[in-house]
Protein backbone atom coordinates (compact mmCIF):
# COMPACT_ATOMS: atom_id res chain seq x y z
CA UNK A 1 0.00 0.00 0.00
CA UNK A 2 1.21 3.53 -0.94
CA UNK A 3 1.75 6.12 1.91
CA UNK A 4 2.74 5.15 5.64
CA UNK A 5 2.68 9.17 6.85
CA UNK A 6 -0.54 10.15 8.23
CA UNK A 7 -1.70 13.37 9.93
CA UNK A 8 -4.01 13.70 12.62
CA UNK A 9 -5.88 16.61 13.40
CA UNK A 10 -6.85 16.00 17.15
CA UNK A 11 -7.87 17.97 20.26
CA UNK A 12 -10.66 14.84 20.85
CA UNK A 13 -11.02 11.79 22.31
CA UNK A 14 -11.28 9.97 19.42
CA UNK A 15 -8.16 11.51 17.75
CA UNK A 16 -6.05 9.98 21.02
CA UNK A 17 -7.64 6.60 20.41
CA UNK A 18 -7.02 6.47 16.76
CA UNK A 19 -3.10 7.36 17.68
CA UNK A 20 -3.23 4.49 20.04
CA UNK A 21 -4.99 2.19 17.44
CA UNK A 22 -2.25 2.86 15.05
CA UNK A 23 0.62 2.64 17.47
CA UNK A 24 -0.34 -0.97 18.13
CA UNK A 25 -0.62 -2.13 14.72
CA UNK A 26 2.63 0.23 13.49
CA UNK A 27 1.85 0.50 9.73
CA UNK A 28 1.69 4.20 9.64
CA UNK A 29 3.99 6.89 10.86
CA UNK A 30 1.78 8.99 12.84
CA UNK A 31 1.86 12.78 13.96
CA UNK A 32 -0.89 13.87 15.51
CA UNK A 33 -1.75 17.91 15.77
CA UNK A 34 -3.18 19.90 18.83
CA UNK A 35 -3.84 23.40 18.91
CA UNK A 36 -2.12 23.78 21.75
CA UNK A 37 -5.50 25.29 23.66
CA UNK A 38 -4.65 22.76 26.64
CA UNK A 39 -1.88 23.38 28.92
CA UNK A 40 -1.26 19.41 29.51
CA UNK A 41 -2.73 17.20 26.97
CA UNK A 42 -2.91 13.23 27.27
CA UNK A 43 0.28 11.38 26.64
CA UNK A 44 0.10 10.11 23.18
CA UNK A 45 2.29 7.80 20.97
CA UNK A 46 3.93 8.75 17.75
CA UNK A 47 4.86 12.54 17.30
CA UNK A 48 2.91 15.62 18.75
CA UNK A 49 3.43 18.99 17.10
CA UNK A 50 1.61 21.67 18.85
CA UNK A 51 -0.25 25.28 17.65
CA UNK A 52 -1.76 26.30 14.39
CA UNK A 53 0.03 26.28 10.82
CA UNK A 54 -0.83 29.34 9.95
CA UNK A 55 -4.02 28.92 7.93
CA UNK A 56 -4.59 26.78 5.01
CA UNK A 57 -1.21 27.72 3.02
CA UNK A 58 0.76 27.13 5.96
CA UNK A 59 -1.33 23.32 6.66
CA UNK A 60 -0.60 22.88 2.71
CA UNK A 61 3.09 23.59 3.18
CA UNK A 62 3.38 21.60 6.25
CA UNK A 63 1.64 18.41 4.56
CA UNK A 64 4.12 18.96 1.85
CA UNK A 65 7.23 19.64 3.54
CA UNK A 66 6.35 16.37 5.58
CA UNK A 67 5.29 14.22 3.03
CA UNK A 68 2.43 13.45 4.63
CA UNK A 69 0.23 10.84 2.73
CA UNK A 70 -3.17 11.31 4.33
CA UNK A 71 -4.27 13.19 6.91
CA UNK A 72 -7.56 12.47 9.34
CA UNK A 73 -9.13 15.09 10.42
CA UNK A 74 -10.45 13.64 14.04
CA UNK A 75 -11.20 17.54 15.63
CA UNK A 76 -14.07 19.04 17.43
CA UNK A 77 -17.62 19.05 15.38
CA UNK A 78 -17.14 22.91 16.40
CA UNK A 79 -13.41 23.49 15.50
CA UNK A 80 -15.00 24.61 11.92
CA UNK A 81 -11.97 26.82 10.72
CA UNK A 82 -9.50 23.86 10.91
CA UNK A 83 -11.74 21.82 9.39
CA UNK A 84 -12.76 24.12 6.82
CA UNK A 85 -8.51 24.26 6.47
CA UNK A 86 -8.00 21.20 5.99
CA UNK A 87 -10.45 20.51 3.20
CA UNK A 88 -9.12 23.00 1.36
CA UNK A 89 -5.44 22.47 1.70
CA UNK A 90 -6.19 18.82 0.90
CA UNK A 91 -8.19 19.95 -2.01
CA UNK A 92 -5.02 21.59 -3.11
CA UNK A 93 -2.86 19.08 -2.89
CA UNK A 94 -5.15 16.33 -4.24
CA UNK A 95 -4.66 14.74 -0.79
CA UNK A 96 -6.59 11.71 0.45
CA UNK A 97 -8.83 12.78 3.64
CA UNK A 98 -11.01 11.74 6.01
CA UNK A 99 -13.24 13.30 9.00
CA UNK A 100 -14.53 11.66 12.03
CA UNK A 101 -17.89 13.00 12.25
CA UNK A 102 -19.15 11.73 15.76
CA UNK A 103 -22.72 11.81 15.07
CA UNK A 104 -24.70 14.68 17.18
CA UNK A 105 -26.94 14.12 20.15
CA UNK A 106 -30.53 13.76 19.23
CA UNK A 107 -33.32 14.22 22.06
CA UNK A 108 -35.19 11.29 23.37
CA UNK A 109 -38.98 11.50 25.29
CA UNK A 110 -38.47 13.20 28.38
CA UNK A 111 -35.81 15.78 27.25
CA UNK A 112 -36.19 19.43 27.38
CA UNK A 113 -33.87 21.13 24.64
CA UNK A 114 -33.62 24.38 23.85
CA UNK A 115 -32.44 24.35 20.28
CA UNK A 116 -29.89 27.75 20.02
CA UNK A 117 -27.54 28.84 16.97
CA UNK A 118 -24.67 30.00 19.73
CA UNK A 119 -23.55 31.25 23.25
CA UNK A 120 -25.25 34.74 22.68
CA UNK A 121 -28.76 32.94 22.04
CA UNK A 122 -27.66 30.20 25.29
CA UNK A 123 -27.30 33.42 27.31
CA UNK A 124 -30.16 35.47 25.96
CA UNK A 125 -32.33 32.32 26.44
CA UNK A 126 -31.14 32.30 29.97
CA UNK A 127 -31.52 35.90 30.68
CA UNK A 128 -35.17 35.33 29.63
CA UNK A 129 -36.45 32.34 31.06
CA UNK A 130 -35.25 31.67 34.64
CA UNK A 131 -35.79 33.39 37.83
CA UNK A 132 -33.08 35.56 39.55
CA UNK A 133 -30.44 33.28 41.72
CA UNK A 134 -31.18 30.40 39.43
CA UNK A 135 -27.97 27.89 38.64
CA UNK A 136 -27.11 27.27 35.60
CA UNK A 137 -24.54 24.74 34.65
CA UNK A 138 -22.31 25.39 31.86
CA UNK A 139 -20.10 23.13 30.11
CA UNK A 140 -18.75 25.17 27.63
CA UNK A 141 -15.02 26.16 26.42
CA UNK A 142 -13.23 29.53 27.81
CA UNK A 143 -14.09 30.82 24.30
CA UNK A 144 -17.85 30.45 24.85
CA UNK A 145 -17.92 32.31 27.84
CA UNK A 146 -18.02 35.95 27.27
CA UNK A 147 -22.23 35.93 26.29
CA UNK A 148 -22.93 34.77 29.64
CA UNK A 149 -21.17 37.55 31.30
CA UNK A 150 -24.71 39.90 30.30
CA UNK A 151 -26.74 37.66 32.54
CA UNK A 152 -24.85 38.94 36.40
CA UNK A 153 -28.79 37.52 38.04
CA UNK A 154 -27.90 34.05 37.56
CA UNK A 155 -25.42 31.01 39.36
CA UNK A 156 -23.22 29.46 37.09
CA UNK A 157 -21.75 26.34 37.13
CA UNK A 158 -18.77 26.23 34.96
CA UNK A 159 -17.18 22.63 34.32
CA UNK A 160 -13.95 23.05 31.64
CA UNK A 161 -10.88 21.40 31.04
CA UNK A 162 -8.74 24.32 31.38
CA UNK A 163 -9.27 27.54 34.14
CA UNK A 164 -10.43 30.28 31.66
CA UNK A 165 -9.07 33.76 33.05
CA UNK A 166 -10.72 35.87 35.72
CA UNK A 167 -12.05 38.08 33.16
CA UNK A 168 -13.74 35.58 30.94
CA UNK A 169 -16.14 34.24 33.72
CA UNK A 170 -19.53 35.71 34.33
CA UNK A 171 -19.61 37.38 37.40
CA UNK A 172 -21.29 34.83 39.99
CA UNK A 173 -19.35 31.20 38.96
CA UNK A 174 -17.97 28.55 40.52
CA UNK A 175 -15.56 26.67 38.04
CA UNK A 176 -14.96 22.98 37.82
CA UNK A 177 -11.64 21.80 36.13
CA UNK A 178 -12.70 18.85 35.47
CA UNK A 179 -11.78 16.21 32.27
CA UNK A 180 -14.43 14.01 31.08
CA UNK A 181 -15.68 11.05 30.96
CA UNK A 182 -18.64 11.75 33.00
CA UNK A 183 -20.71 8.69 34.72
CA UNK A 184 -24.40 9.17 35.15
CA UNK A 185 -24.12 9.08 39.25
CA UNK A 186 -21.85 11.76 39.05
CA UNK A 187 -23.63 14.36 36.74
CA UNK A 188 -26.88 13.97 38.67
CA UNK A 189 -25.01 14.56 42.09
CA UNK A 190 -23.67 17.30 40.53
CA UNK A 191 -26.72 18.91 39.40
CA UNK A 192 -28.14 18.23 43.05
CA UNK A 193 -25.41 19.40 44.68
CA UNK A 194 -25.56 22.75 43.21
CA UNK A 195 -29.73 23.20 42.61
CA UNK A 196 -28.79 23.80 38.81
CA UNK A 197 -32.33 25.04 37.13
CA UNK A 198 -30.56 24.45 33.64
CA UNK A 199 -27.65 22.51 31.28
CA UNK A 200 -26.26 24.45 28.56
CA UNK A 201 -23.92 22.13 26.11
CA UNK A 202 -22.55 22.24 22.78
CA UNK A 203 -24.07 18.91 20.38
CA UNK A 204 -20.59 17.35 20.51
CA UNK A 205 -21.93 13.83 20.32
CA UNK A 206 -20.23 11.15 21.75
CA UNK A 207 -20.84 9.19 25.07
CA UNK A 208 -17.54 10.75 27.18
CA UNK A 209 -20.13 13.52 28.08
CA UNK A 210 -23.74 12.72 27.65
CA UNK A 211 -24.64 11.66 30.82
CA UNK A 212 -25.14 15.15 31.72
CA UNK A 213 -28.38 14.96 29.06
CA UNK A 214 -29.76 11.81 31.00
CA UNK A 215 -29.41 13.61 34.77
CA UNK A 216 -31.36 16.26 33.28
CA UNK A 217 -33.71 14.43 32.22
CA UNK A 218 -34.33 13.15 35.27
CA UNK A 219 -34.29 16.40 36.70
CA UNK A 220 -36.68 17.18 34.27
CA UNK A 221 -34.70 20.60 33.65
CA UNK A 222 -33.81 21.88 30.04
CA UNK A 223 -30.94 22.09 28.11
CA UNK A 224 -29.77 24.74 26.07
CA UNK A 225 -28.09 22.86 22.93
CA UNK A 226 -25.72 24.89 20.92
CA UNK A 227 -26.64 23.60 17.27
CA UNK A 228 -23.10 22.13 15.24
CA UNK A 229 -21.77 24.73 12.82
CA UNK A 230 -22.21 23.35 9.45
CA UNK A 231 -19.41 20.78 8.19
CA UNK A 232 -16.59 21.88 5.92
CA UNK A 233 -17.75 20.87 2.07
CA UNK A 234 -16.67 17.38 0.85
CA UNK A 235 -14.52 16.91 -2.48
CA UNK A 236 -14.04 13.64 -3.95
CA UNK A 237 -10.74 12.72 -2.03
CA UNK A 238 -12.58 13.38 1.20
CA UNK A 239 -14.55 10.89 3.25
CA UNK A 240 -16.36 11.47 6.71
CA UNK A 241 -17.02 8.42 9.35
CA UNK A 242 -18.58 8.36 12.49
CA UNK A 243 -16.10 6.40 14.45
CA UNK A 244 -12.60 5.10 14.47
CA UNK A 245 -13.62 2.08 13.23
CA UNK A 246 -14.54 3.44 10.12
CA UNK A 247 -11.08 5.73 10.65
CA UNK A 248 -9.18 2.53 10.50
CA UNK A 249 -11.09 0.63 7.99
CA UNK A 250 -10.27 3.86 5.70
CA UNK A 251 -6.91 3.79 6.68
CA UNK A 252 -6.21 -0.45 5.74
CA UNK A 253 -7.93 0.51 1.84
CA UNK A 254 -5.09 1.67 -0.60
CA UNK A 255 -5.17 4.59 -2.52
P1 LIG B 1 -10.92 26.20 15.19
O1 LIG B 1 -11.70 27.41 15.56
O2 LIG B 1 -11.44 25.33 14.11
O3 LIG B 1 -9.44 26.60 14.75
C1 LIG B 1 -8.85 27.86 15.00
C2 LIG B 1 -7.39 27.76 14.63
O4 LIG B 1 -6.69 26.98 15.58
C3 LIG B 1 -7.14 27.08 13.30
O5 LIG B 1 -7.30 27.98 12.22
C4 LIG B 1 -5.73 26.57 13.49
O6 LIG B 1 -4.79 27.63 13.34
C5 LIG B 1 -5.71 26.18 14.93
N1 LIG B 1 -6.04 24.76 15.15
C6 LIG B 1 -7.24 24.23 15.51
N2 LIG B 1 -7.13 22.90 15.67
C7 LIG B 1 -5.84 22.58 15.40
C8 LIG B 1 -5.11 21.38 15.42
N3 LIG B 1 -5.69 20.20 15.77
N4 LIG B 1 -3.78 21.43 15.10
C9 LIG B 1 -3.19 22.60 14.78
N5 LIG B 1 -3.83 23.78 14.75
C10 LIG B 1 -5.14 23.78 15.07
O7 LIG B 1 -10.64 25.32 16.48
P2 LIG B 1 -11.14 25.50 18.01
O8 LIG B 1 -12.62 25.37 18.04
O9 LIG B 1 -10.47 26.69 18.59
O10 LIG B 1 -10.54 24.17 18.64
C11 LIG B 1 -9.15 24.06 18.86
C12 LIG B 1 -8.83 22.61 19.16
O11 LIG B 1 -9.54 22.19 20.32
C13 LIG B 1 -9.20 21.65 18.03
O12 LIG B 1 -8.09 20.85 17.77
C14 LIG B 1 -10.38 20.86 18.56
O13 LIG B 1 -10.35 19.50 18.14
C15 LIG B 1 -10.23 20.99 20.07
N6 LIG B 1 -11.53 21.09 20.75
C16 LIG B 1 -12.41 22.06 20.42
C17 LIG B 1 -13.64 22.14 21.06
C18 LIG B 1 -14.65 23.18 20.69
O14 LIG B 1 -15.74 23.20 21.32
N7 LIG B 1 -14.39 24.03 19.71
C19 LIG B 1 -13.95 21.21 22.07
C20 LIG B 1 -13.02 20.23 22.40
C21 LIG B 1 -11.82 20.19 21.74
P3 LIG B 1 -4.04 27.91 11.95
O15 LIG B 1 -5.06 28.54 11.07
O16 LIG B 1 -2.91 28.80 12.35
O17 LIG B 1 -3.57 26.58 11.43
Amino acid sequence: MAGRRLLILGGTGEAAALARALAEAGEWEVTTSLAGRTRAPAALPGVVRVGGFGGIDGLAAYLQAERIDRVVDATHPFAATISANAAAACGQLGLPLLRIERLAWMPVPGDRWIDVADAVEAADWLAGALPAGAAVLLTLGRQDLAPFQRCPELRFVLRSIEAPAAQDLPPDCLLLSERGPFTLDGERALIARHGIRAVVAKNAGGDATAAKLAAAREAAIPVVMIRRPAPPAMSDATGAVADIAGALDWLSRPR
